[in-house]
């Protein structure tokens, strides 16, 4: 079902959002993005004349109730920006009452969906090596579909709009759906924009397609790198990578990040590259440091004759160059990942440069994606968020989703 084609007038709808915010030490929300994200679905129940139960996770409480993690630290803010006074239900697996009691127009929040380790649907408390694992394995699933049945039994609909924990196959997030029919279940707004994006890069892509992967390591990059190989015409790889890539081709990187076992792995990539005419853009030059600090003495080296004691830190002058020249003629553009360690404020010159080339090239008609965690807060801290046409609120999400991966999220409530 469509999410547009719905009229949720009369109906109770269970939605599941992302309201894994962050909170500063006295419980407040210090970036409301994802709570602003998932208001189109939520005030669509309300206009049409039905009642809303949200339900979400928050951090990492392992399956126990914790206090740092409840959810009733966010009733005020999500409140607000319903206009609505929304109630709380203090436990998710027992608000049957709270549900039922519900009228049109009214909203109720569920506490943290992980403080039940059903939710993850991993069994606690024993290890993998353990020859009784797979036994409480597969209790937990059992008792994994029950936590689903009650929470769906508190609505007539299903929407799922959590498109940063799509590729989990959690209780709420995909085992529910299979207590609704096919037309009292769907993807909400968030999630239709964020699958619609990805289509953009992965599917209906307009040449040129030029993807940068930045970040620390090729090793959490390689699945993503190697299904962007057959798509893109250029492919920048910056960042910590650029180091693996030097070093496997003889250079001298000094105290650079350098994965010692994938040098191999650069070199297959590379020539992978070459096999299919991408051009693969790596950086020449590069901002090394004498010690990994924001203050410490700077000098522009080559990236394969970085001083012994020095680590390269961001890209050069020269790169920065490479990188805009890649990207400006772009018609579609997909960027994750940093080009060098952009928290401190010395070393953002190359990141900015890409997010600058970004800007450019979308202004001129491409379409750009930014997604994946760092670059998204890097593009937050030049303050250039509305210079691009998409920013995803997927990390691990929108990795899976462009290596080209089925995620059970979105598979769970498709047409
Ligand atoms: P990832 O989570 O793999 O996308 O990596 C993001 C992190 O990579 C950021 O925290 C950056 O500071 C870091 N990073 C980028 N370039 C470098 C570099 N040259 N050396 C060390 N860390 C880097």
């Amino acid at each position: 079902m469509k999410i547009d084609n719905f009229n949720f007038a009369g109906k109770k709808a269970i939605v599941r959002v992302d309201f894994n915010v962050p909170l500063d030490e006295n419980g407040h929300v210090t970036d409301d993005t994802r709570i602003r994200g998932a208001l189109p679905t939520l005030k669509k129940v309300l206009a049409d004349g039905g009642a809303l139960i949200i339900m979400s996770h928050m951090g990492k409480p392992k399956g126990k109730v914790n206090p740092k993690f409840s959810l009733s630290q966010i009733v005020a803010p999500v409140s607000e920006k319903l206009g609505v006074e929304v109630k709380f239900a203090p436990d998710c697996a027992k608000a049957a009452e709270a549900a039922a009691a519900l009228k049109a127009g009214e909203v109720l929040l569920l506490e943290n969906l992980r403080f039940y380790p059903e939710e993850e649907g991993k069994p606690v408390g024993i290890e993998k090596t353990d020859p009784a694992y797979d036994e409480a394995k597969k209790a937990m699933k059992s008792s994994q579909k029950e936590f689903a049945k009650t929470l769906a039994s508190y609505a007539d609909v299903y929407v799922n709009d959590a498109f940063g924990t799509a590729h989990r196959k959690h209780a709420s997030t995909a085992v529910i759906a299979d207590y609704f029919d096919a037309d009292h279940k769907m993807p909400g707004f968030l999630m239709q924009k964020e699958i619609q994006a990805v289509d953009n890069v992965l599917g209906n892509i307009k040449h040129p397609f030029t993807a940068i992967m930045g970040g620390s390591k090729v090793s959490t990059k390689i699945g993503i790198i190697e299904n962007l190989m057959d798509k893109v015409d250029n492919l920048i790889l910056c960042g910590g990578m650029t180091y693996t890539f030097a070093k496997a081709m003889g250079g001298e990187v000094g105290l650079s990040i350098c994965e010692e076992d994938k040098l191999q792995l650069a070199l297959d990539i590379m020539a992978k590259a070459k096999a299919k005419g991408v051009n693969l853009v790596l950086g020449t030059d590069c901002v090394a440091a004498d010690s990994f600090s924001n203050d410490a003495n700077t000098q522009v080296v080559p990236v394969n004759a970085i001083p012994e004691g020095w680590e390269g830190l961001d890209a050069g002058p020269e790169t920065r160059k490479l990188f805009a020249a890649a990207i400006e003629g772009a018609k579609t553009i997909l960027w994750n990942g940093p080009a060098g360690v952009f928290e401190f404020d010395n070393f953002t010159g190359g990141s900015r440069a890409i997010a600058d080339a970004i800007a450019k090239a979308t202004a001129n008609g491409a379409f750009s994606l930014i997604g994946g965690g760092d670059s998204v807060a890097c593009i937050n801290k030049f303050g250039m968020a509305d210079q691009v046409s998409y920013i995803s609120t997927g990390g691990g999400a929108l990795l899976e989703a462009i290596e080209g991966k089925v995620l059970p999220g979105i598979a769970a409530v498709a047409e």
